[in-house]
């Protein structure tokens, strides 16, 4: 799951008008706090971490870089500081729900005709699919049970529609790279001692873009994209366990040149309940009786989650800790037609206040009764 690529300046934490010298400073405080062998904790993400810091230096630092980035952003036509979905891959389920028809079409145009070139050539300068990315939300036990439908806000990379994605200043067009004729590689030929070899480079000129824009959409600064926020309504389907990932297609970052959008990946986390908890699809709960009701037996009623009650006839004679189950009256299985059990466990109370009447009855009853039960061999708490 590639992740958003963020702000150089904000990667350092420095101003846009941060001398060599602050970002020296900043860079080295960074990468001292995210070096990978004083993080042996969390190593992976101190890695990435310490990566993203050091990518971010290696471009501010150096004078022509940064000022290409300050125009252009991560994506712009120099293309330096990597593009992190250089790759094009068939095989990603992003492409659900799209017209395969419709893609041909752009691909062959991109591709130099047909598929045939599209698993081996690294399409630089062709479509290339939207970051993915990640949300967290919080829902309730009951939500959970019941599914919810959520609006989430959302920064998030879209099209620009000044430009339309292509970068360019509107009235202006990108121009095909006179060098490499649109093709963003040069091909050479070199006569070694084993004979001819054909190599292929990224055209320098434009960066193996293809493209050169010479007046970049001001909107944009030439990046053909934007950020915005945007309202999504997210779909939680009931029976949805915490940290379960709700895959929305196609809600993450705006492709590149007429590639899909990436993937919006929404994480579900459970807030505690008062008294239910879950064990995979079934709900348990501890409900306090008295002790008469224990030993009489007594109706009771069962508070459901979904807010209804049900009615349960308590045996006489039950003993603290017994569980009893009620079917299908736990969660939705997220996979199967299939529906967990509602399991609870009675807790008999013992009275701490008794009115004279009361203490008066029980006083009599227990001299009907043997004193104390005999110990079992287990011992008393056994
Ligand atoms: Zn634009
Ligand atoms: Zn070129």
């Amino acid at each position: 799951m590639a992740e958003q690529k963020r702000d150089y300046y904000e990667v350092l934490g420095v101003s846009k008008t941060a001398t060599d010298e602050e970002l020296k400073k900043a860079y080295r405080k960074l990468a001292k706090k995210y070096h990978p062998d004083a993080n042996p904790d969390n190593k992976k993400e101190a890695e990435a971490k310490f990566k993203e810091v050091n990518e971010a230096y290696e471009t501010l630092s150096d004078p022509q870089k940064r000022r290409m980035y300050d125009q252009f952003g991560h994506n712009g036509p120099q293309g330096f500081g990597g593009n992190t979905g250089g790759y094009y891959s068939y095989s990603t389920s992003g492409f659900d729900g799209f017209d395969m028809g419709d893609l041909g079409d752009i691909f062959s145009s991109f591709f130099g005709g047909g598929f045939g070139g599209r698993h081996s050539s690294r399409a630089n300068n062709g479509p290339t699919k939207g970051a993915d990315l990640r949300y967290d939300i919080e829902i309730t036990f009951e939500e959970a049970y019941l599914g919810v439908e959520k609006e989430i806000y959302l920064n998030r990379e879209e099209t620009c529609d000044v430009c339309h994605g292509e970068g360019a200043k509107p009235g202006t067009k990108a121009e095909t790279c006179p060098v490499c004729h649109g093709t963003g590689q040069i091909k050479q030929v070199q006569t070694t001692i084993l004979g001819q070899m054909q190599t292929t480079r990224t055209c320098t000129t434009c960066h193996g873009e293809g493209k050169i824009i010479k007046e970049p959409c001001e909107h944009c600064r030439g990046k053909g994209k934007i950020k915005k926020q945007v309202k999504i309504n997210v779909k939680v389907p009931a029976g949805i366990d915490d940290n379960q990932t709700v895959v929305l297609r196609g809600e993450g970052a705006a492709g590149t040149k007429g590639g899909p959008k990436g993937d919006l990946y929404i994480t579900v986390h459970l807030k505690r309940h008062r008294i239910y908890t879950r064990n995979q699809d079934n709900v348990l709960c501890d409900i306090p009786i008295t002790f008469t009701q224990a030993t009489l037996g007594a109706e009771i009623e069962i508070p459901m989650v979904d807010g209804s009650k049900e009615k349960y006839k308590i045996p006489e004679g039950t003993q603290t800790g017994t569980k009893f189950r009620i079917r299908n009256k736990g969660f939705q299985n997220i996979n199967r037609n299939y529906q967990g059990d509602f399991i609870f466990t009675v807790i008999i109370q013992t009275p701490k206040k008794l009115s004279k009447e009361q203490r008066e009855l029980l006083v009599e009853l227990a001299k009907t009764m043997n004193e104390q039960p005999p110990v079992k061999k287990k011992g008393l708490f056994g």
